[in-house]
This record gives structure tokens, sequence and C-alpha cells, in this order.
């Protein structure tokens, strides 16, 4: 999930927890560095997912995942 703390960009894994301090609160920077600290995101529905680099892409184990690869 994305979290706005003081105006800063915070990241935090929807697998384990563990956060991500951007220490910014332009959104276009936080992405860059999600990226280069190989965190993922992806969208589920209206919402972003956020996995950090332990943990890979959170929403493939989810059942929202498997159903739209059937489709
Ligand atoms: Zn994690």
């Amino acid at each position: 999930m994305l979290d706005r703390q003081r105006g800063k960009i915070i990241f935090e894994c929807d697998v384990c927890g563990d956060t991500l301090d951007t220490e910014t609160g332009d959104f276009n920077e936080a992405r860059a560095l999600l990226e280069r600290e190989e965190w993922k995101a992806r969208k589920m529905g209206s919402d972003w997912l956020h996995s950090c680099s332990k943990c890979g892409v959170p929403s493939e184990r989810a059942p929202l995942a498997k159903a739209s690869r059937l489709l």
C-alpha cells in the first residue's frame, strides 16, 4: 500500500509489512525509488498492491490474479 506521513510517501509491502520510506512527496520520485529498490507494484481492481524485493509480486497468489489469467 501507499501511505503519506507528513507529506512524504511511504510504501508498505502488502505481503510482509516492510516499509520503504521515500523521503519525498513527489509520486514520480517515489515510484523511481520504488523501482530502484526492486519493489513491485501491481494494480488490483481499483487498488495498488506493493511488495518489497524479498516478497516479489504480491498478487500472483491472490484469487483475483488467478481469475484474471483465465480471461
Ligand atoms: Zn515484503
